[in-house]
């Protein structure tokens, strides 16, 4: 893809434009679109569709069309109603639409809730390393960014998290569950400390963006809603849904919190095709479930090689695995590039991510990471065992 527009929000000359001076030299989030033939690189979904899904995905957005000259339901009911009731299959009990918000991908959703629970004076909280989203919906919304710390093999350590809390009393903190990069999910247990340190001042929101990919025996927060009144979790159709495209991401929480992301929404915040799109995917459901199971067997399988290549892998319940340490992992990085194959570059320091892809994809993967490590002159290994 051709790039329009590169680069960061430069130094303005002469003061213009009056670019707030926080902005200033910052570049804009994203991981590079490149048109290579195997990109593993954002955590998507490699199966499109079926045939049977797009064309009702179509049908839909075809009877929106016949509606665009007027603004679409403001309080998406219906769409609510069909998330609620996705959300009953996986673990939410006694959820109504009121329990239910949605928004343009999870991100905007989780941006909602700094802008009603963050702001001046106040402080929201993760730990790293997670998804570097969030210090940007605390800058964009004025909340104090904290940053706390994991355990070396990315668990949380909840004596050092419930000290961040009392410490800064923050209104917020987002948790991922499973953790992106690391693909760490949070026991229950975990969810139920945090949600208790918090309650009366703070909310839990727990990022379940990749929760359909979780291990058998993973439990989901969605459980723990009727429990915890601070209690957030946050979902997408961004992966498991194979909807990337489509933009629609949502929470589940008491309707007293979903009631204020009401007041800090832009009406008509969710298109009319938008709703359509979901419900229609959301019809799909267990047919889209049968890939993700697919996914979830070649995310073990991987793990698993990558462990017999001698590396270091992170325990994953996402659809993405983490992998290292490199001396220079910009060298393989680079290395697997050149050989048509994209993954990205984050996480700590030698660490590399790369998402789980249909079974050609991964074994173009493993073919060009071979070669990297075997024929090149990439220096590998860190410190300790089993790094390379
Ligand atoms: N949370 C996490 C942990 C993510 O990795 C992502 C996407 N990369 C999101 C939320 C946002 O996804 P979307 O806006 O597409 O729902």
């Amino acid at each position: 893809m051709t790039p329009v527009t590169t680069g960061s929000a430069g130094e303005p000359v002469d003061g213009w434009p009056p670019l707030r001076p926080e902005l200033r030299g910052i570049e804009p989030y994203g991981a590079p679109q490149l048109d290579v033939p195997v990109q593993l690189n954002v955590n998507e979904n490699p199966y499109p569709p079926s045939a049977a899904c797009a064309a009702a995905i179509g049908e839909a957005a075809r009877a929106a069309a016949t509606r665009l000259n007027r603004y679409p339901d403001r309080e998406f009911v219906g769409l609510r109603e069909a998330l609620a009731g996705y959300l009953a299959t996986d673990g939410g009990r006694g959820l109504t639409a009121a329990h239910v918000w949605a928004a343009n991908g999870s991100n905007e959703a989780m941006l909602h809730l700094l802008q009603a629970f963050g702001g001046p004076g106040r402080t929201a909280v993760s730990f790293a390393p997670t998804y570097s989203m969030y210090p940007e919906y605390a800058r964009d919304t004025h909340t104090t960014w904290v940053v706390g710390r994991r355990e070396s093999d990315f668990a949380l350590d909840l004596d050092h998290a419930v000290a961040v809390v009392a410490e800064h009393r923050p209104s917020v903190v987002i948790v991922p569950s499973p953790n992106n990069p690391t693909g760490t999910a949070l026991p229950q247990a975990a969810v139920v400390r945090l949600a208790e340190a918090l309650d009366g001042s703070g909310l839990l929101v727990v990022d379940e963006a990749y929760a359909e990919f979780r291990r058998a025996g993973t439990p989901s927060a969605l459980e723990l809603l009727p429990d915890h009144r601070n209690l957030v979790v946050t979902r997408t159709l961004s992966k498991a849904f194979a909807a990337a495209g489509a933009r629609l991401g949502y929470l589940a929480a008491a309707p007293e919190i979903t009631a204020a992301l009401r007041v800090v929404r832009l009406p008509y915040h969710l298109s009319a095709v938008t709703q359509a799109t979901a419900v229609a995917a959301l019809g799909f459901a267990q047919e889209l479930l049968g890939n993700v199971d697919r996914l979830r067997v070649e995310r073990d399988a991987l793990v698993g090689w990558l462990r017999g290549e001698g590396l270091d892998v992170a325990d994953s319940d996402a659809n993405f695995v983490l992998f290292g340490t490199f001396v220079d992992r910009h060298a393989v990085w680079q290395g697997l590039l050149d050989r048509g194959v994209l993954i990205r570059e984050t996480g700590p320091d030698g660490w590399l991510r790369v998402s789980v892809g249909t079974p050609e994809e991964m074994a173009a993967f493993r073919q060009a990471l071979t070669e990297v490590l075997d024929r090149s002159s990439v220096p590998t290994g860190a410190e300790g065992e089993g790094r390379r």
